[in-house]
């Protein structure tokens, strides 16, 4: 997926929230030094870079080769991993690791990442520094595709995991890792991995997957911050068709398809789907307060008293716009193929991003209701369908686990807030197996990294590696030993 945290932080006004008191915070449980310096798990993570793991859709074969290496490759980089918790083959390239818990009436966690990358756009090669697949280390940095999105993540977590194992560690708790191999183009190894939890009778306590992260210079407020994902929004497209009589051009109807069409679009557009400010906005509001100045502060403390002032200033910008309701996009239109004759059908596509409180069935409600009056149009869903999930609590144990975390490997002070992504992870197919899902790694990007996600110039700071380590053992020994 594509992190957007441009789009909650763009206008200055974010769409995130954060937990109104600070979570407890667990003691950060640092890397073993030895084995997992930054310049250890920098050197790991070039090696992973250098496997073109490329999905393509429609082509589940295209990068066979690449990943099958890549799997071995991570069974002889992280050995213990790879005995202990013994990788399923899901799919035919997704992996799906157990480590089983000594407490079996504990439900397990999942920390999900993919493996797959979005391929290098044709013609932008001689615009990275260094070669996109080379996994060049130079300047501080990691460089190449998915160092972001999201090999850096699954190289960390795995090597949190093997540090912890040296260690012995024995949770209470069941542990999975599941690697997606198709989440760029659509994810059914991540409804697989769902599958096959839901196929043991289990139920994930919480999922962690990407999707937030930390920002050195977050724009509000020029300081470090923590984004965490407590929610996503869902998928839909729908064809519009309008039938009207065809015929020749020189003596047309009064409605034609095309005139027809038009009309359906924009009875859409100018029924727009509910923007509101609502949870976990005013908390993050709250959160973000004390590292603003002045009336801006002053605002963002009293998120309810000025609740029509913030959303005013959210509905003016694009970004901020699509986190606090629906977003309707119409993309395709066709009808008609010679200029003199009337076409008897004419069509166009409409993707919508759900916000959390419009279900897809909803949504398609809401738009038939629209263009009820237009006789001769109809509206169907297309291609896949994907409800958001429930936006996760910003409050309880797992919450706090999450965010406690995220405190510990932040400076003294950095706010936490959570926030809602407008891309989706493969964690939304966990959404029916799982009673929370957070999306966070403490990648200490500065905004203009944004860009690089699915652009040119992929890279990762080296000196985040050890503290993204030290952060997923953090997270995995707490929730591992919380009985
Ligand atoms: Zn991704």
């Amino acid at each position: 997926m594509k992190l957007n945290i441009a789009a909650i932080a763009g206008a200055g006004l974010l769409l995130l929230s954060a937990c109104a008191q600070p979570p407890a915070t667990p003691d950060a449980i640092e890397p073993n030094p030895s084995t997992r310096s930054a310049e250890a798990l920098a050197l790991s993570l070039s090696e992973a870079i250098r496997f073109e793991t490329i999905s393509e859709m429609g082509n589940p074969d295209a990068s066979r080769a690449e990943f099958d290496a890549f799997r071995d490759w991570l069974a002889a980089s992280f050995p213990l991993v790879h005995a202990r918790m013994a990788p399923e083959d899901i799919l035919h390239g997704s992996l799906w690791y157990t480590l089983e818990g000594t407490n079996p009436a504990l439900d397990p966690i999942v920390i999900l990442a993919h493996q797959d990358v979005v391929p290098v756009e044709p013609g932008t090669e001689d615009q990275w520094v260094y070669p996109p697949f080379s996994g060049t280390i130079a300047d501080g940095y990691v460089w190449g595709r998915g160092t972001l999105d999201m090999k850096g993540f699954l190289v960390m977590a795995v090597a949190a995991m093997e540090t912890l194992l040296e260690e012995g560690f024995t949770p209470e708790r069941t542990i999975h890792i599941g690697f997606g191999h198709d989440e760029e183009v659509g994810g059914t190894g991540a409804v697989a991995m769902a599958e096959r939890l839901e196929a043991q009778g289990r139920r994930a306590w919480f999922v962690l997957d990407e999707g937030g992260t930390s920002i050195e210079t977050f724009p509000m407020t020029g300081g470090p911050v923590g984004l965490i994902g407590v929610g996503e929004k869902g998928f839909l497209s729908v064809e519009i068709t309008a039938r009207a009589r065809g015929g020749h051009s020189s003596s047309p109807p009064p409605e034609t398809a095309i005139g027809l069409l038009s009309r359906a679009i924009n009875a859409i557009v100018d029924n727009p789907f509910e923007h509101r400010i609502d949870h976990p906005v005013p908390d993050m509001m709250r959160a973000l307060a004390p590292e603003m100045d002045g009336m801006a502060g002053f605002v963002m403390a009293r998120p309810v008293l000025f609740g029509s002032v913030l959303r005013g200033q959210m509905m003016e910008d694009d970004a901020t716009r699509a986190t606090i309701g629906t977003t309707i996009a119409p993309t395709i239109i066709t009808g008609g193929t010679v200029a003199n004759v009337l076409p008897q059908e004419a069509r166009a596509i409409i993707n919508l991003r759900l916000h959390p409180r419009d279900s897809a069935e909803s949504a398609l409600a809401h738009m038939r209701g629209a263009v009820s009056h237009l006789d001769g149009v109809t509206i169907e869903p297309v291609g896949r369908i994907s409800d958001a999930p429930p936006i996760s609590a910003t409050s309880g144990r797992a919450w706090e686990i999450i965010a406690g975390a995220a405190v510990s490997h932040l400076p003294d002070g950095a706010p936490v807030v959570p926030n809602l992504l407008t891309a989706a992870t493969d964690s939304r197919a966990f959404k029916d197996v799982a009673d929370h899902i957070y999306r966070y790694a403490p990648m200490r990007m500065e905004m203009d990294d944004l860009s690089r996600i699915h652009g040119d110039n992929e890279r990762i700071r080296i000196d985040a590696l050890p503290g993204m380590v030290s952060y997923f053992r953090t997270v995995i020994h707490e929730a591992g030993m919380e009985g």
